[in-house]
């Protein structure tokens, strides 16, 4: 049996449960285990469970593993999945793959894992039973109707979720907006320079992780799979490599990119590249750019 972990957070189920739902059913037998949500679209059995659920209330997942003694446990690869998964393994002491993409069903179960920032994929032959957090996008979302099984459990571990802390919202939604001035790791000294070019152009000031990581923008500004998807006319992509998790988040119609390194992997996605050291470029372009924007 698979027992899978809805994605749940302030009562709504994420998205991404669906896609765990599709794999689970591949994979044989499911129970799909709802913390504190409506039940829209859970397709098959479901095991509903009043309450808030937060990462620390491990002990709830660690006592229906031990009810239902599943073969394999699904997460979402998504704040709660990833915070949950791990504590749940090191608990069981049985095996945990994260940044999953594939899962097949045998003696042994095969999971194929994305590494190094996506760069590489690795297989795995894992024992049973395991735990999978598995990536978006990877299994065509399967809905239908719950069949629901209520179950009380009641965990006192010194623990209590008192808030959620949202981001802030920074009044601008970089995935609306036509034109995208995004900052990668190799821009950030010039941040001040990028951000005129994004207002000369009428558009607005991203970036990719490290740079929101970094403190230098918002997280509402991040573009990627943890972040944002953008999908304008115009994505300028600055000193930015490429990684699989931020070309996720790359949706525009157009992408420019500036980069030292020809071999950058942003290239191959990008309809215009430019090899050019962005600190010596932005000032040029800028002033090509105001000499155009301010004729009369
Ligand atoms: C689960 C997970 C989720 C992730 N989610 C995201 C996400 O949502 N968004 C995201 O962006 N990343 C995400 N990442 C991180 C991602 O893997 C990369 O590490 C990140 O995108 C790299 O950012 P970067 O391109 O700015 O930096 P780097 O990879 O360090 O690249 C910097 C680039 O700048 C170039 N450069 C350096 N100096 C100059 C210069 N003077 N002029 C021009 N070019 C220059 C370099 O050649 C290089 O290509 C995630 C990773 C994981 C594991």
């Amino acid at each position: 049996m698979i027992l899978v972990f809805a994605e749940v957070i302030e009562n709504e189920i994420q998205d991404l449960t669906y896609e765990l739902v599709a794999l689970a059913k591949q994979l044989g037998d499911y129970k799909v285990v709802v913390v504190g949500a409506e039940l829209e679209g859970i397709d098959g059995d479901v095991i509903q469970i009043d309450g808030i659920l937060h990462p620390y209330h491990y002990k709830i997942a660690e006592r229906l593993f031990e009810k239902y003694n599943p073969e394999a446990v699904l997460f979402a690869n998504a704040p709660f999945g990833m915070d949950l998964a791990p504590q749940l393994a090191g608990k069981l002491g049985i095996p945990l793959v994260t940044n999953v993409v594939k899962v097949e069903n045998g003696d042994r179960f095969k999971a194929t894992s994305l590494v190094y920032g996506g760069r590489v994929l690795v297989d795995l032959e894992v024992d049973k039973p395991a735990i999978f957090v598995v990536n978006r996008g990877y299994y065509e979302p399967v809905k239908g109707t719950p069949n629901v099984k209520n179950v009380v459990i009641k965990v006192e571990d010194g623990t209590e979720l008192l808030r959620v802390i949202k981001p802030e919202e920074a009044g601008v939604d970089i995935s609306k907006a036509d034109v995208v001035v995004s900052v990668g790791r190799g821009a950030v000294d010039s941040l001040d320079l990028a951000e005129e070019l994004a207002e000369l152009l009428k558009g607005v000031i991203a970036g990719s992780r490290p740079v929101i990581d970094q403190g230098l923008l918002p997280k509402t500004r991040q573009v990627g799979r943890s972040g944002k998807t953008v999908t304008g006319k115009l994505y300028l992509a600055l000193g930015i490599s490429g990684a699989t998790e931020h070309v996720e988040g790359v949706k525009a119609k157009n992408i420019i990119a500036v980069n030292i390194d020809r071999d950058a992997p942003i290239f191959r996605v990008a309809n215009v590249g430019v090899i050019a050291d962005v600190n010596e470029l932005l000032p040029v372009l800028i002033e090509k750019v105001r000499k155009v924007t301010e004729k009369p």
